[in-house]
């Protein structure tokens, strides 16, 4: 164990990428707290993350490196009944409109919802003798001293409630929105962004600390404290995608998908409508329909069918037909895909650090978010691996080189669908081209297919898709 960076790391947000985050500085810090403002003790979607509700897909390079850091977890949730897939001969890929073909990789993945997930990361973080979760606690501001981040405040969530009760607010909900069909309401972000505050009043707690990491995802506070100390904000960019989810967790009759675990039906300029079907623990098939460009998939039963009847196989849409349906139909809606260029930064406060959906959130369709988080993660120890001096301006560096390769994936493919000017550059126009014809090989050629899913899943650059043998068949097929 290393333990040489400092006495007390604090990480805000117990997502995916804050208990990853903890992990990490578990072995470079004496001490690491993990502040969350929602109970950790159910199983269920949390208030915090409304998006559990939905799809999340682990990208196999996602999976890869949980299992570095927590090694044995995959296993561990397929022994509590996570669905394990084998790629790409349980996972059907209907990309552009063409089924890939099926083709053994070696390469295994593991189906579940993401408050399993999560719950499993949640239980292996608070094995870690070091670290302690202060849940029910809301981040409510930082501490600085000198330009420096030197900790945060925190209080305990019914005190955060009774105050915004009594000044009349209802909270900053956002501008994605993602539902359970369960109670409305949504409490996220009563805090007091914009400020830095000292600590101390109404029930305030101060947590005195050597790093900050903010992992507070879409409602991360980092740009109003930067605004607040008098440091810049980052570049940002947007990409407008205007995605709209409904899911329904069902029970499907048995075998009725064959030996397919999972099935994503991708969208295309041409056809708006996508769906991921994800078998998950508990005997279950979790079924979010995805619309792209504004288009809003239904939520009442008949007209999830006859969507699933539009976008997908035959034998996919009378499996649903045929399931038995387990709650309610659920909706989440992401307008934009927002990435902060904090590695151009010439100043940053020193003390602080920020990872997962606070640096950069995706178009979720593409399920990235949870496996840049883990890639964030490894960019954060090997950063501290090198010391402390300039850690932020390192990290960020890293954390850059991680993204590239998702943003520009995602980001590529959301301009070409919705035609926007910046897709019809000669080279956006060639790539484009290209991977189309990719999609529609891939539906015979499993080589095509293996090469697709492999940069689709992280495990490989995009520029693996121009090696030679992949060029070759893509032209000859
Ligand atoms: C509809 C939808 C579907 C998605 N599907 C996928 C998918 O298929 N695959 C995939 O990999 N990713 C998916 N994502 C993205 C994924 O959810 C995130 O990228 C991932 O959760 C990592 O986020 P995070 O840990 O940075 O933030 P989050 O998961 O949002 O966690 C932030 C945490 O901070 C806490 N918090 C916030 N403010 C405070 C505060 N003031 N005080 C204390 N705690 C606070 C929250 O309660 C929460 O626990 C999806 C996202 C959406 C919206």
């Amino acid at each position: 164990m290393i333990r040489k960076a400092g006495e007390h790391a604090i990480v805000l947000g117990a997502g995916v990428s804050g208990l990853l985050a903890a992990r990490v500085l578990a072995d470079f810090y004496e001490r690491v707290s993990i502040v969350e403002r929602d109970p950790l003790d159910g199983d269920g979607p949390r208030r915090g993350v409304p998006q559990g509700f939905h799809a999340h897909a682990l990208l196999p390079r996602g999976l890869q490196v949980m299992e570095e850091l927590f090694p044995g977890i995959a296993a561990e949730m397929v022994a509590d009944g996570a669905v394990p897939y084998e790629m790409i001969v349980q996972l059907r890929m209907i990309m552009g409109g063409y089924e890939f073909a099926k083709m053994p990789t070696g390469e295994t993945g593991v189906s579940a919802t993401r408050p399993f997930l999560e719950g499993h990361l949640l239980r292996r973080v608070r094995r870690l003798q070091n670290v302690t979760v202060l849940d029910r606690h809301q981040v409510t501001g930082v501490m600085t001293s000198g330009g420096r981040v030197t900790g945060a405040t925190v209080a305990e969530r019914a005190t955060v409630a009774e105050r915004a009760a009594d000044a009349g607010g209802s909270g900053d909900v956002g501008e994605d929105e993602a539902t359970d069909p369960g109670p409305a309401g949504d409490d996220r972000n009563t805090g007091t962004a914009g400020t830095v505050e000292t600590a101390g009043d109404g029930g305030e707690r101060e947590l005195h600390g050597d790093l900050v990491v903010d992992a507070m995802g879409r409602g991360g506070r980092t740009l109003a404290w930067l605004e607040a100390m008098g440091f810049d904000p980052p570049e940002e960019e947007s990409i407008k995608v205007e995605v709209a989810y409904s899911t329904w967790y069902l029970r499907l009759p048995e075998k009725a998908l064959g030996e397919d675990r999972m099935i994503l039906v991708g969208t295309y300029p041409g056809q708006p409508k996508g769906a991921a079907l994800c078998a998950v623990e508990g005997d279950r098939w979790l079924v979010t329909l995805g619309g792209n460009a504004g288009l809003r998939p239904p939520t009442d039963p008949e007209g999830f069918y006859e969507w699933l009847d539009a976008a997908a196989p035959a034998d996919v849409a009378a499996a649903v037909r045929a399931a038995e349906p387990l709650g309610g139909i659920g909706t989440a809606r992401i307008p934009k895909s927002v990435r902060r260029r904090y590695e151009r930064l010439s100043r940053f406060p020193e003390g602080l650090l920020v990872t997962g959906d606070a640096i950069c959130n995706f178009n979720p369709v593409y399920g990235q978010g949870m496996a840049v988080g883990a890639l964030e993660a490894l960019a954060m120890r090997e950063s501290l691996r090198g010391g402390t001096a300039g850690l932020a301006r390192r990290y960020f560096a890293a954390v850059a080189g991680a993204l590239d390769p998702a943003w520009q994936l995602s980001t590529g493919a959301d301009l070409a669908l919705r035609n926007a000017p910046e897709s019809r550059a000669l080279r956006v126009r060639v790539l484009n081209a290209y991977i189309r014809r990719l999609q529609r090989v891939a539906a015979r050629d499993p080589h095509v297919a293996v090469a697709f899913s492999r940069v689709s899943g992280l495990l490989d650059p995009p520029s693996a898709l121009m090696r030679p043998h992949v060029v070759w068949r893509a032209l000859r097929g």
